[in-house]
């Protein structure tokens, strides 16, 4: 199998069996994130614990299997994270998408890194960033709720 064929694999599996889907019984942040372009929608929810470590992470939506499938890859990896390094992994993913990502950012992304290719087509990109974008908003924003 090629690379090619391996990342679509990645894609096309989150998308089918994704392992995040579904609400969270008590979660600390609840974020709303649309791309009218594709009509994606996505609704995170994090659990954020005292110490700022997301000890949980969901998300509902409809869209695309980019969309879908890149919100799941994504929880994937900010599980268990502090709010930083997850923050973290939002400028590496973005920086990925406009070509400018260091190597030790690709590193942090592991199965992320899959949507490189398709992060690079236009009318792909703001599929696969949505997940992150909101992840950015609902993060930065002190006054959650
Ligand atoms: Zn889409």
């Amino acid at each position: 199998m090629d690379l090619k064929a391996l990342y679509r694999e990645i894609v096309n599996e989150h998308n089918l069996h994704p392992g995040h889907k579904g609400d969270l019984p008590a979660p600390t942040h609840i974020r709303q994130g649309v791309n009218p372009t594709c009509g994606d929608d996505i609704n995170l929810q994090l659990e954020v614990d005292e110490n700022g470590v997301i000890t949980a992470a969901s998300f509902n939506g409809s869209g695309c299997a980019i969309s879908q499938a890149s919100a799941d890859i994504m929880i994937d990896l900010i599980e268990g994270r502090t709010k930083e390094e997850a923050l973290a992994l939002a400028d590496a993913f973005l920086a990925m998408v406009r070509g400018t990502a260091t190597d030790e950012q690709r590193e942090l992304l592991d199965e992320a890194a899959a949507l490189e290719d398709v992060a690079h087509m236009p009318a792909r990109a703001k599929c696969a960033t949505l997940g992150w974008h909101t992840l950015e908003k609902v993060l930065r924003e002190e006054g959650e709720e």
